[in-house]
């Protein structure tokens, strides 16, 4: 479904992801763990649009996508839940939900607003409030819905525990987990890498921006490198 091949992207003279080559198959749930600074972030960035890579390709559904805007890629299926949640705090959760389904009719995103909160009956509860009032989970749990509103079939997920409590971060991880009994293909980072090991079938090793390992679950359990470096 997804393909990175060999793709480089620098903030400047800064090379923060280096030849990185990774695929996700249709259906996977597929990990990308790294320390602060590793260039999760900006791999996830570089596959949805938001950053050109200086070399390399990426390709959706066998197609390059390396020229193409953020915006054609979340009408072709792909959706990202970026770090640190961005919810529009001043609006209510409802209109957050909306505007997350800026390429549906009015009519159709308010459809798609009731089930994308099917899984997620707080945000239901809580429709008319300000989504800045919600708890750091209950953002969370609001980004995820709304990147959910164009019925994505690869969902990027960029550190969804970040700043949660392990309770929150159970409960969230929960929520992923139905969106991947429903069909949702997952590319999740994070830095909590036994939450992202455990929840994946097979995941990638990030250091430095450099590819330092890969594997199945088992595999990366069991990696003295992931062992020393990542589940201490
Ligand atoms: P974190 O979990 O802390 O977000 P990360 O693994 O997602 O870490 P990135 O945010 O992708 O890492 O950062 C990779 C490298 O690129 C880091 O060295 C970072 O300082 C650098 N970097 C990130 N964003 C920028 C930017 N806008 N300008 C310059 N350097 C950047």
């Amino acid at each position: 479904m997804l393909k990175v091949e060999n793709v480089s992207t620098y903030y400047g003279q800064i090379c923060a992801l280096d030849n990185v080559s990774l695929m996700v198959e249709e259906k996977e749930a597929v990990s990308v763990i790294g320390a602060n600074g590793a260039g999760k972030s900006t791999l996830l960035k570089t596959i949805i649009g938001e950053l050109r890579p200086k070399s390399g390709n990426i390709l959706l559904s066998g197609q390059s996508i390396i020229k193409e805007k953020t915006f054609k890629l979340v009408s072709r299926g792909m959706t990202l839940v970026p770090e640190g949640r961005h919810v529009f705090p001043l609006l209510s959760v409802w209109d957050n939900l909306l505007l997350g389904g800026y390429t549906l009719s009015a009519k159709e995103r308010q459809q798609r607003a009731l089930e994308v909160t099917e899984p997620f009956p707080i945000l239901r509860d809580r429709k008319d409030q300000l989504a800045g009032l919600l708890s750091g989970g209950e953002q969370q749990m609001l980004a995820i819905a709304r990147a959910m509103m164009t019925k994505p079939k690869l969902l990027l997920l960029d550190e969804p525990s970040m700043g949660l409590s392990p309770k929150l971060v159970y409960e969230v991880y929960d929520k992923i987990m139905e969106l991947y009994l429903q069909g949702t293909t997952i590319l999740l980072v994070d830095q909590n890498a036994e939450m992202a090991i455990d929840f994946c079938s097979r995941g990638y090793v990030l250091m430095a921006g450099r590819l330092v390992g890969q594997g199945t679950q088992k595999e990366l359990k069991e990696s003295e490198l992931v062992q020393r470096s990542y589940l201490g």
